[in-house]
């Protein structure tokens, strides 16, 4: 279960894996000494109530919450930034580029997806994909 889950939060799940996690989790809970079977009911319960966020990872490679770092992206949108260079200066890992005054954008190779020029910037200018 955790390697579907894992490589369901990574975009390499298969949209068989969803009625696979579903069944085992229902599978574990009727079986109390099951390994795992202190929670599976956290598992089958997401697919009930959250069934289109594991279609929306598998399917699409998106993470509708914006949690699962190997499926988001931070971009600058360029109608909002100013150029105040808030976000090039907090990013630890010096991924952004841009001169002050001017539009900002992030290298999207080097971006570990810290989530810091989200927090740093105060016009809404990076956005979250
Ligand atoms: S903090 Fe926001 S407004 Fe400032 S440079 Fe970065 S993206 Fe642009
Ligand atoms: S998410 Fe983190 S690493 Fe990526 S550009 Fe923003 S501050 Fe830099």
């Amino acid at each position: 279960m955790m390697e579907m889950l894992e490589a369901i939060t990574e975009g390499k799940g298969k949209e068989e894996d969803i009625d696979k996690l579903y069944r085992l989790g229902e599978m574990i809970k009727r079986h109390p000494s099951a390994p795992g079977s202190d929670r599976p009911e956290p598992r089958s319960s997401t697919i009930r109530y959250f069934r289109d966020e594991y279609v929306a990872h598998i399917t699409e490679k998106k993470c509708p919450s914006k949690v699962c770092k190997p499926l988001i992206t931070f971009r600058v949108d360029e109608e909002k930034c100013n150029g105040c260079q808030a976000c090039r200066l907090k990013c630890p890992v010096e991924a952004i580029e841009g001169s002050k005054k001017e539009t900002h954008k992030v290298i999207q190779e080097k971006c570990i997806k810290c989530g810091t020029c989200y927090e740093a910037c105060r016009f809404d200018a990076i956005l979250v994909e």
